[in-house]
Formats: C-alpha cells, sequence, structure tokens
C-alpha cells in the first residue's frame, strides 16, 4: 500500500538585520531533531521597512512564532495582538507566539536568565548590581525584579538610560513586584562592588569574540567569596570576568545559560514541549569552537 506523506514542515524563525550570524538556529534546530520534531527555524533577513509585510506574511503562512532581534524588538510590538507581562513591562518583544490564533509578544530574554541562576540560587530577596543599561539588562532587570529580586544597582556610563531603567523598576515594576527598590550608580573609572551584593551581572557587550581581551573597568578586588557572578557574553563563554570571579572564589554562570534558557522557554511556548538543555547547549559549543 502506498502511504500518505507530509512533506510540510511547521514553521518558527527569527527576524533581523543583520541576522546571518544569529547561532539560535543551530540550538533549536537541535533540539527539534532530538525531540523527533518535524519543524524548521529559519534565520530570516527583515530591513526595518519590511517589517510589517513580514508579520503579516508569518501570519498568512501559519508560522507557529517567531523571534525579534535587532532592530525590531521595540518596532513589531504595533503589529502583534498583544503583550505578555515581561514584554509590556519593558516595552521590548524578543519571542512572538500564537495563542488562539492571536500573536503575543512575549520577552525570553530576562526569563532565560532567571531560568539559569535558579540553578545556583533563589533571586527572592537577593541584592544584584548590573553592569550596563541597554536591551539585555533591562530584560534580566524586570524577570529579576519580577522573581522577587531586592535591591537592583545599575551601573551605567550614559546616566540617562540608567536612570531611565532605575525609574522602570521603581514605577511600572514595583507596582507589581513590591520588593524591588533599584538606585543608579554612575560608572566612572574602576567600579567597586558594594559590600553585601550577592549577584553581579556584567550586562555590556564587553568581552564578546572578537574583542576577547577586553577588560571592564570593575575593581575585581571587590569580587567576594560567595558572591555569584554572571555573564551576558554567549561567545566566548569563559570571559576575562568569569575567570577573575573564579581566581577570587565566587561561583559563576555563563552567558550560553541565559542563552540556552531563553531558546529553551521559546520551544516550550512554540511546541508545548520542553526540551533538552544539554542537547541546545552542545550545539552551541559546536558552532563556536569553529
Ligand atoms: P545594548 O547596546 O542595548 O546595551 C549595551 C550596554 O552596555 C549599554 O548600557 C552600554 O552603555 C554598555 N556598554 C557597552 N560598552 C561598555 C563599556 N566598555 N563599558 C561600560 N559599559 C558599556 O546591547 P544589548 O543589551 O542588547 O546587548 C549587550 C550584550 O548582551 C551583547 O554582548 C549581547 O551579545 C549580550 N546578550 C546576550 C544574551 C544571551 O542570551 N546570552 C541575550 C541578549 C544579549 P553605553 O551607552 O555607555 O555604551
Amino acid at each position: 500500500m502506498p502511504r500518505a506523506h507530509n512533506f510540510r514542515q511547521e514553521l518558527v524563525g527569527c527576524f533581523g538585520q543583520p541576522v546571518a550570524e544569529n547561532p539560535t538556529q543551530a540550538m533549536i534546530e537541535a533540539a527539534f531533531r532530538h525531540h523527533g520534531l518535524d519543524w524548521r527555524y529559519l534565520t530570516i533577513e527583515v530591513a526595518p521597512e519590511n517589517l510589517a509585510a513580514a508579520v503579516a506574511g508569518a501570519r498568512a503562512m501559519g508560522f507557529q512564532g517567531f523571534n525579534c532581534t535587532i532592530p525590531h524588538k521595540l518596532a513589531v510590538i504595533p503589529h502583534l495582538d498583544g503583550l505578555g507581562e515581561s514584554a509590556a513591562l519593558m516595552g521590548a518583544v524578543n519571542c512572538v507566539v500564537v495563542r488562539d490564533g492571536r500573536l503575543i509578544g512575549e520577552n525570553t530574554d530576562g526569563k532565560g536568565f532567571v531560568a539559569g541562576i535558579r540553578r545556583l540560587l533563589d533571586p527572592a530577596g537577593r541584592s544584584l548590581v548590573l553592569l550596563g543599561a541597554g536591551g539585555a539588562a533591562r530584560a534580566i532587570a524586570v524577570d529579576m525584579a519580577l522573581a522577587g529580586c531586592g535591591r537592583i544597582t545599575v551601573v551605567s556610563r550614559d546616566a540617562a538610560q540608567g536612570q531611565a531603567l532605575t525609574d522602570l523598576l521603581n514605577g511600572k515594576v514595583r507596582a507589581v513586584a513590591q520588593g524591588v527598590n533599584a538606585v543608579h550608580a554612575p560608572w566612572r573609572g574602576d567600579f567597586a562592588v558594594p559590600e553585601g551584593t550577592d549577584i553581579l551581572v556584567n550586562a555590556t557587550q564587553v568581552g564578546l569574540y572578537p574583542d576577547v581581551a577586553a577588560r571592564l573597568a570593575l575593581d575585581v578586588g571587590t569580587l567576594r567569596p560567595g558572591m555569584t557572578v554572571v555573564d551576558v557574553i554567549p561567545n566566548p563563554p569563559r570571559t576575562r570576568l568569569l575567570r577573575d570571579a573564579e581566581a577570587r572564589g565566587c561561583r559563576v554562570l555563563d552567558g550560553l545559560a541565559m542563552l540556552v534558557g531563553q531558546g529553551r522557554i521559546g520551544i516550550k511556548y512554540w511546541t508545548g514541549i520542553d526540551p533538552d538543555e544539554g542537547v541546545m547547549r552542545r550545539a552551541l559549543e559546536e558552532v563556536f569552537a569553529d
């Protein structure tokens, strides 16, 4: 008996520009293969002037969802039908999910970060120092506040950007996460990590390939045993900051944890399956080892 075939895969993907260097496809498709899902994750170059058409195309072609990266994280919002809680607070979307036929914007960057850090400690009541105040810092700060974080010190060279994040945390975010108390610290010279800090996070691009020898303006003598030090840099995963922190007895978490964490949440949103993080991490390690 001839058997029925299915040559149609379920589609998800990533819209960005430039997007060719984005490694997400490698980890997501590794998970699809591992779990026997006949799905594809397409890496698609979308210029800002074509974003509306791309979203309409995703609807027309029955995409199950898609990631948005630079420069679309804010611009995509008017083209969607609704927002999840943290995406609404941040005003930024990196993952679009189809729910009851509606396109809902979520932000999985901060959630991926929180999932990674939970393996080391419970963020509730902890004191966090965040280096940087850009997109990654914003996502981390909002989701750490929603996870119960107490004091958040935003350290930035750009005072206006740092103050804007501090104001967001003490305003709209505190309305739903009462325990958060944010302060801005200007970043001049080598930053000294205050006593009592539980978690230090580098949320700048310092250390990212190819500038791997770049040094953060940080007084590493103020990294103390027992402190948890996290880097958002996924490539290379073992940054100069993490090496310094380990040498001083800190617990460390690398940028692959956040990248894999957000990818895992995206796959769960899209497919309903909770994928194997080990498979995803190994796929990225292979890509970055090239
Ligand atoms: P943004 O451009 O939005 O923000 C970057 C921030 O870093 C700004 O506050 C900027 O401040 C600060 N900064 C940059 N260089 C320095 C420096 N030399 N000293 C002090 N501050 C500095 O970028 P994103 O937040 O989107 O991305 C930041 C990093 O996070 C990237 O390397 C990216 O790869 C990584 N990332 C990792 C993810 C993961 O899953 N692991 C997810 C998302 C991002 P200023 O205005 O003063 O320059």
